[in-house]
């Protein structure tokens, strides 16, 4: 290995990444399992951890997000300002078995707007793709107020893990693209 790929080994990134989204949607959930692969079917009002920080590697470099979670101030609408600062990424989670939630997204977008810049990258995740057969809304609405709002869009599912480190990864790669 030459001393410039030495160099180059010892660049590293750290982004912060809010998630976002109503009360029991699956937040805690999807950032658990993608930090620890830890699920638990019973929420847990607080856990008391502000932000879990995961590695990956982009482009041979290690790329640190440090990944907020609320400690459920969403039910009382008192998310703070400080939530969001510095936020860089983030994702917006709704349950697709409920329709409330999915209302509130727009809702989500504009907290976002008001408390971080306009770069910040966006991906709409719809949780609980487990339960698809008790679904309320379908991909394809999903998939059209992402794009009119100009957000990724995956479903997932922290209980069975799917999509989950999909949808992490690929903010955190929108957000080196970004800024590199
Ligand atoms: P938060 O309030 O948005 O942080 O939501 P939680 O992560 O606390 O989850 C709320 C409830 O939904 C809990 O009972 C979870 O076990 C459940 N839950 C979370 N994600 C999933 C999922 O992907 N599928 C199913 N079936 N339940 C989930
Ligand atoms: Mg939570």
């Amino acid at each position: 290995m030459s001393s410039s790929d030495d160099e180059l080994t010892g660049e590293e990134y750290l982004f912060k990444v809010v998630v976002i989204g109503d009360s029991a949607v699956g937040k805690s959930n999807l950032l658990s399992r993608y930090a620890r692969n830890e699920f638990s079917p019973h929420s847990k009002a607080t856990i008391g951890v502000e932000f879990q920080t995961q590695s990956m590697e982009i482009d041979g470099k290690e790329v640190k997000a440090q990944i907020w979670d609320t400690a459920g101030q969403e039910r009382f609408r008192a998310v703070t300002s400080a939530y969001y600062r510095g936020a860089v990424g983030a994702l917006v989670v709704y349950d697709i078995t409920r329709r409330t939630t999915f209302d509130s997204v727009n809702r989500w977008l504009d907290e976002l707007k008001t408390h971080s810049d306009s770069t910040v990258a966006k991906i709409l995740v719809g949780n609980k793709w487990d339960l698809e057969h008790i679904r309320a809304i379908s991909p394809e609405e999903g998939k059209s107020i992402a794009e009119s709002e100009g957000l990724f869009f995956i479903e997932t599912s922290a209980l069975d893990s799917t999509n989950v480190q999909e949808a992490f990864e690929l903010v955190i790669r929108e957000i080196y693209n970004n800024v590199r």
